[in-house]
């Protein structure tokens, strides 16, 4: 199939480019670089050996979609262009609304001016909130607590609305769980821009020497160790479910959402623990209060993804740290050396 990818530069886009060329797709990327470098797609491409249409522009603009629609003409979209920091978007909520879904709107409005049916987005577990019952499965309630995540579930709400408008149309919405890891090549992989906010990126410059210490947020929860338990998940095993999506939507109509996580969850102290193990040194930490809108513990029910996409994930605990560090240590200032 032919497939535009928007946001594709990314971090989680990046690595299904791999995986959605590695099944005989044709991708198309649009991306701003708002956060990420051109220098992405010059690794995928050695990566992969394979072409990559690209275009430099707004997910929001209807001239670039139009330009992009004509050209590539996609039988499909894979949606990741979006903002993702829960704090900023509490600071900057109409940038967060305006982007993540005024930008879905636009697309959508392009794809029917293109006569394109096929979608799948990128949402976040971060739309069900505080459980009622853990493992979340898709037909908790959703209640997100910041606007990073209410921007998800209108975008999702749009989305629904637009796949049940008319009888061929189909949009999967992948909620996903918590992306750590790269790629096995350690050529690409999460390079956050500023002090990262998420825990995996943040161990990892502090065992390249960029940041002195971990700073554990909250050690009294009600969790084993007190500290935040979250299902992390490989970068590569999401990357693989949107290629399942996307033979999902070729067989299906209307929208579905899904759960992408590997059912199994860690805490801050797990995680540094294998992160020690993998790169072989001690991670110093130091503790602090819990940080505002985190929740205890989040956990997936993957069994829908399973029974209805034929996917699962497959790396465990050990390689998502390994990879991270292969990465990172491969390219400790991430993509800016380049
Ligand atoms: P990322 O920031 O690495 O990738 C997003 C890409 O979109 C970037 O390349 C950025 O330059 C581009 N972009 C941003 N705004 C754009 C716009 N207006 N027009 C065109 N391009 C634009 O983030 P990621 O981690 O790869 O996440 C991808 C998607 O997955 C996002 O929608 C994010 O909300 C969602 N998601 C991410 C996580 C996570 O923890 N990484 C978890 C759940 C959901
Ligand atoms: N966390 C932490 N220190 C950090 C970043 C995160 O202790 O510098 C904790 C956070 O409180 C949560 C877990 O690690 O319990 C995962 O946080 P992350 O921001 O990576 O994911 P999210 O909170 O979005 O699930």
């Amino acid at each position: 199939m032919r497939v535009l990818v928007t946001g594709g530069a990314g971090y989680i886009g990046s690595h299904t480019l791999i995986e959605l060329m590695a099944q005989g797709h044709e991708v198309c990327v649009l991306d701003n670089y708002t956060n990420a470098t051109p220098a992405v797609l010059t690794r995928v491409r050695a990566l992969s050996n394979g072409k990559i249409a690209d275009f430099k522009g707004d997910v929001r603009d209807p001239a670039m979609l139009d330009r992009v629609m004509q050209d590539f003409a996609p039988d499909a979209v894979v949606h990741f262009a979006g903002l993702k920091a829960v704090g900023e978007s509490q600071q900057k909520p109409l940038t967060y609304y305006d982007v993540n879904v005024g930008g879905t709107l636009a697309l959508l409005h392009a794809m029917d001016r293109a006569d394109c049916r096929k979608i799948i987005f990128s949402s976040s577990a971060t739309v069900y909130g505080e459980p009622d019952y853990l493992p979340y499965d898709e037909a908790h309630p959703t209640r997100p607590a910041s606007v990073y995540g209410r921007t998800k579930l209108m975008a999702e709400q749009v989305l629904t609305d637009w796949a049940t408008a008319a009888p061929d149309r189909s949009a999967v919405i992948l909620r996903y769980f918590n992306p750590v890891g790269a790629h096995a090549s350690a050529r690409i992989g999460e390079d956050p821009k500023d002090i990262p906010n998420n825990l995996m990126p943040y161990i990892a410059q502090v065992a390249i020497g960029l940041r002195q210490a971990l700073t554990i947020y909250g050690d009294d929860y009600d969790t084993p160790d007190g500290t935040g338990q979250r299902d992390y998940i490989h970068v590569v095993d999401l990357a693989r479910a949107h290629v399942a999506a996307l033979d999902y939507t070729c067989k299906t109509c209307g929208a579905r959402p899904f759960n992408i996580g590997t059912g199994q969850s860690y805490s801050v102290i797990d995680m540094v623990r294998a992160f020690e193990r993998a790169c072989g040194q001690t991670i110093p930490t130091q503790q602090a209060p819990r940080r505002a809108g985190d929740i205890a513990a989040m956990q997936a029910n993957p069994a829908r993804a399973r029974a209805e996409l034929g996917w699962q994930a497959t790396h465990d605990l050990d390689a998502m740290t390994a990879s991270t560090w292969a990465w990172q240590s491969a390219n400790p200032k991430g993509y800016d050396a380049c």
